[in-house]
């Protein structure tokens, strides 16, 4: 279990700068994600921890130790990747044991060593079994006990779920988290999927291009998003262009495009905002806070479109110059119909303000 530093690290591709000033200390032990589309960075930064690449400027920590120049396999992390990178040809266990013999351990230590981690990833039985005689998440979870045998001090992952199918991929989270937790090492995990973010992560840092938007706890991140990406990118949320009419001690007032005035919490504000009466500010509302009604924040609007799910119905109602998606739990009352004008509230606390 090492604590991971990065500081004032940056990495060009010839002229391009892929990863800007990035700052960050992952604590010993932590489940930290990287989180962001496509292309924003991080699999480069992953790749910079791993040691596949050096970063242009800055320096990366392994608890006190500089580790900036050294050599991937001088760096003791373990690491598995999208594809597993399993040799099919090979047993389960020969696979696991790669790196142990690449070590020149004795093999009585070999044997033990395997026999505990294919118990831990519930391989137990299937030791001798050859790589391509596996499901894909059996295959996973060798991958994953190969990185987890040379005991690392950090375990990098970068999407290791992505190759699996929907049902499969929720039951291997649960295991990588199970595991990791019982283990307790360091683990930093790549991936675009925000929901495997939440489900998993002590900590998540989101990323845009390589910025970092936001680091903070799944709740953080999803209740108190520090921009209009970040609330954007995290869950589903209608965004509201409007202008601060009165700030208080306790409140925040403003007023919609559409002429809505909203009444929100003071503590719920991004802390980009600029709080002047006039400035020009983002609400951000989730589906899920949104209730039928008449209530505190009124607002309302003509259903185009109606989905009930069982739990909850789903309305998208048009405003002349916005449009709000609504998840209503279903409270067993008869739905509204396209065409239908429906009046919606939101309390207070379900507003989120955020700047430009
Ligand atoms: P994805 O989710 O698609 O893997 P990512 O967030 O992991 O994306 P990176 O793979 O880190 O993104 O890539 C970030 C940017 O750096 C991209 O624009 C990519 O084209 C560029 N890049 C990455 N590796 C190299 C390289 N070896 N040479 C040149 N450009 C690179």
């Amino acid at each position: 279990m090492k604590s991971v530093r990065l500081e004032h690290v940056t990495k060009s591709f010839g002229k391009v700068e892929t990863i800007n000033d990035l700052n960050l200390m992952i604590q010993p032990g932590e489940f930290f994600t990287f989180l962001g589309p496509s292309g924003c960075g991080k699999t480069t930064t992953l790749r910079m921890i791993a040691g596949f690449y050096y970063p242009t400027t800055g320096k990366i920590y392994f608890d006190d130790a500089n580790v900036t120049g050294l050599q991937p396999n001088k760096r003791n992390i373990g690491m598995v990747f999208q594809n597993y990178a399993l040799f099919p040809h090979m047993t389960v266990d020969e696979n696991i044991a790669f790196g142990l013999k690449v070590r020149k351990m004795p093999t009585t230590v070999i044997r033990k060593k395997v026999d505990r981690i294919r118990e831990i990833v519930h391989l137990g039985p299937y030791g001798n079994r050859k790589i391509n005689e596996l499901s894909g998440g059996q295959q996973q979870r060798v991958a994953l006990a190969r990185a987890l045998v040379i005991e690392p001090d950090i375990l990098l992952l970068d999407e290791p779920l992505s190759n699996l199918d929907a049902k499969l991929r929720e039951e291997t989270r649960v295991e990588i988290k199970r595991i990791q937790s019982e283990l307790g090492v360091t683990t930093i995990y790549v991936t675009h999927d925000q929901t495997e973010a939440m489900a998993m992560s002590d900590r998540i840092m989101v990323m845009d291009r390589g910025h970092v938007q936001q680091v903070g706890t799944p709740q953080e991140i999803y209740n108190r998003p520090i921009n209009r990406f970040v609330s954007n990118f995290i869950g589903e949320t209608n965004l509201l262009e409007a202008t601060i009419d009165e700030v208080s001690s306790e409140d925040l007032i403003v007023t919609t495009c559409d002429g809505w005035t909203l009444r929100g919490k003071r503590e719920n504000i991004s802390p980009l905002i600029k709080l002047k009466i006039g400035e020009t500010v983002y609400v951000s509302i989730r589906p899920e806070s949104i209730q039928q009604g008449p209530g505190e924040n009124d607002l309302s609007g003509i259903i185009s479109f109606v989905e009930f799910t069982g739990l909850s119905v789903q309305y998208i109602v048009n405003m002349p110059s916005a449009t709000l998606k609504a998840m209503i739990l279903n409270d067993g009352s008869p739905l509204k119909q396209i065409g239908d004008e429906i009046v919606l509230n939101i309390p207070p606390e379900g507003l989120y303000f955020l700047g430009e």
